[in-house]
């Protein structure tokens, strides 16, 4: 396909003024794409070259990208560099000089798809002495021959620009609305089970209503596999070959990350005996989540978000290939820092220090990691994620070998609350986070939050039990003393997966220090722009928007109803935070894996509850 034409959608898609119009143009778009080359044009959708999971950096330093504009339009360095102080984006840069060109090319061809996506894939992958030349060289040679709008977008690849605020669930989106016509004639019984719960009764109404559940089954039967197996590249080219019997051929693959299984909240060691009975209980260490994946004798250790940190964890891999007694297996554990002399666990801010690419041996060296596993989802050539998760630990046990690094997580198996009590503060006191309880009969349910898990952290008085994760949005320039760090207040949302935008809940100016307000004008003012992203709704106006792709953890005293914020807005009124403070950054954490509106919705739920509960004992007493 020609590179032409995905430019033009790119575009349009950028300019796209609601996430409707955004699937809509992506369908269309990736109708027109071959099934042979439709895993490129998703992961350049995501602004990426390969899935999360494939350790690809992109980066090219945006001189290097300079000076292969420079070359390529006959202009001087400094002219190209001029430009870009004043725009600011080297997309446009490069757009605007490939349309004044003043010398020409001598070989110019029509760029495809493949060879652009084969250029900037050399780009990434060049490395050693030279590597900085040939990556100008590749730039230049597509630059060549590049109108001015293809220009502007393969531009953004290598300076890790091209962000069109295409989510994962509007991919999905796209493809349901594809395939919706295919379903219906297919799966007639399950078309017609789908009508016969329509409430609507006007029947054009019903008509878009059965379209849009139809529509909300297939990608339900997509985000399925793609659970299982994040890598939308591939499961598209299924799409594209198969139809939505192409997800038949998924299975678990190890080296291929699954997404994670989340755990509820509840506030006392008695709701939690209540609602599971009798459970296992956990202590909640506080590091990094794992996922690690062993064939013969290779491993792959991900992230909680699929990214491949194999690298950063020699001390891993090597007791893995010790410590784990089969020959194909894919579990999950904590990783935290331990100090062998003090015998206890360093805190997070320093078991944080281990996500590093550089001075990996120094740093393993100086802060040892212990990983604490605590579930198994795949045994040499099985998938364990439909076995009860009794069953699923006593087979982690059995691979698990006595050694100095991997081991199992401390649990009990209780109904009594003031055991699960018990066990809680003797977690605490260990320096750990609090626990997580466990449905003993509950299968893996991959990429959700259900109340398979349910966490108990330490509660504060006098504040929410639980931190929220918010996404920042958005920023004010600060009035009075802070206007000269140019942030005075940050506005930040949660997220909403079944409509894949990101909704207001506060609006943040306490909790930071100078230097953090510095370093966060510093982050965010690289990413600012004028329009609010579609992916966003809110009410409030900022002064910047930017997009959402820093995480930060967020403490407040409680969750209020408000007419301003469109956290599970209901068309009048939504929830906000009441007196919130920063507490952290969470870089652990991508965008949409911060907070969904569900569970405010239910912190909220649980406050009214709890606050009407101490209303009656106070009323007792
Ligand atoms: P939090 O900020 O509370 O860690 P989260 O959103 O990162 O929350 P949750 O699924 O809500 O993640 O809480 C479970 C997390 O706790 C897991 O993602 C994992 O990183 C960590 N964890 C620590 N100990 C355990 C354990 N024994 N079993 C499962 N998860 C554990």
């Amino acid at each position: 396909m020609h590179f032409e034409i995905l430019a033009g959608y790119f575009e349009k898609i950028e300019a796209a003024s609601s996430r409707l119009e955004m699937t809509a143009l992506l369908a269309e778009l990736f109708e027109k794409i071959p099934a042979k080359e439709i895993d490129k044009a998703i992961y350049l959708c995501q602004g990426r070259l390969a899935p999360l999971f494939e350790a690809l950096e992109i980066g090219m330093g945006e001189k290097f990208v300079m000076e292969a504009i420079a070359r390529t339009s006959g202009f001087e360095r400094k002219e190209v560099e001029k430009k870009f102080k004043e725009v600011g984006d080297l997309g446009l840069v490069a757009q605007e000089f490939a349309s004044k060109k003043r010398q020409k090319a001598l070989f110019k061809e029509d760029l495809t798809l493949e060879k652009v996506f084969a250029n900037l894939k050399k780009i990434a992958t060049a490395s050693g002495i030279g590597s900085q030349d040939l990556k100008i060289k590749l730039l230049a040679e597509l630059l060549n021959s590049a109108k001015p709008l293809e220009a502007k977008f393969i531009t953004r690849v290598p300076i890790g620009n091209l962000r069109l605020g295409v989510g994962d669930p509007t991919i999905m989106d796209a493809f349901a609305k594809i395939l919706a016509f295919e379903f219906a004639k297919e799966n007639k019984k399950e078309t017609e089970k789908i009508e016969k719960e329509l409430k609507e009764k006007n029947p054009e109404k019903r008509k878009e209503e059965l379209e849009r559940k139809t529509r909300q089954k297939i990608r339900e039967k997509i985000e399925e596999k793609y659970n299982i197996h994040s890598d939308l590249g591939s499961i598209a080219q299924l799409l594209k070959e198969h139809g939505l019997k192409g997800m038949e051929k998924i299975e678990i693959t190890p080296g291929i990350p699954i997404r994670p299984t989340l755990a509820e909240r509840l506030a006392s060691a008695e709701e939690i005996i209540k609602k599971l009975g009798k459970c296992a209980v956990e202590s909640k260490y506080d590091g990094f989540r794992l996922g690690v994946h062993k064939k013969n004798g290779q491993v792959w250790i991900f992230s909680r978000h699929s990214e491949n940190m194999t690298e950063m964890f020699p001390d891993i891999v090597e007791a893995v290939k010790k410590q784990i007694k089969a020959k194909e297996a894919i579990f999950e554990g904590e990783a935290l820092a331990f100090n062998e002399e003090a015998e206890e666990f360093y805190p997070f801010q320093v078991t944080i220090q281990r996500k590093r690419k550089y001075e990996v041996k120094e740093k393993t060296e100086e802060f040892p990691l212990r990983l604490f596993c605590f579930d198994l989802l795949f045994l040499n050539g099985k998938s364990l994620m439909n076995l009860a998760f009794k069953e699923r630990r006593k087979k982690l046990e059995e691979i698990i070998e006595k050694g100095k690094v991997v081991e199992l997580t401390k649990s009990i198996i209780t109904d009594s609350p003031k055991e699960l009590e018990r066990f809680f503060e003797k977690s605490i006191s260990s320096g750990l986070e609090g626990i997580i309880a466990k449905d003993l009969e509950a299968k893996y349910i991959a990429g959700a939050r259900k109340f398979a898990w349910i966490k108990l952290k330490r509660s504060y008085k006098g504040e929410l039990q639980d931190s929220i994760d918010c996404a920042i949005l958005g920023y004010f320039e600060g009035k009075g003393q802070r206007a000269e760090f140019g942030l005075g207040a940050l506005l930040v949302g949660v997220f909403n997966p079944k409509k894949d935008q990101f909704e207001t809940i506060a609006k943040i100016g306490t909790g930071m220090s100078e230097e953090r307000m510095k370093e966060l004008e510093k982050m965010l003012s690289k990413i600012k722009q004028k329009k609010k992203p579609v992916m966003v709704s809110s009410n409030l106006e900022p002064d910047y928007w930017v997009m959402p792709e820093f995480v930060i953890e967020v403490r407040a005293d409680e969750i209020t109803k408000s007419p301003i914020h469109t956290c599970n807005w209901n068309g009048s009124e939504g929830l906000a935070l009441r007196f919130p403070r920063l507490i952290s950054m969470r870089r652990d954490k991508k965008a949409e894996e911060c907070t969904h509106s569900s569970e405010v919705k239910r912190m909220f739920e649980n406050q009214k509850k709890q606050s009407t509960e101490s209303f009656g004992k106070e009323g007792n007493a």
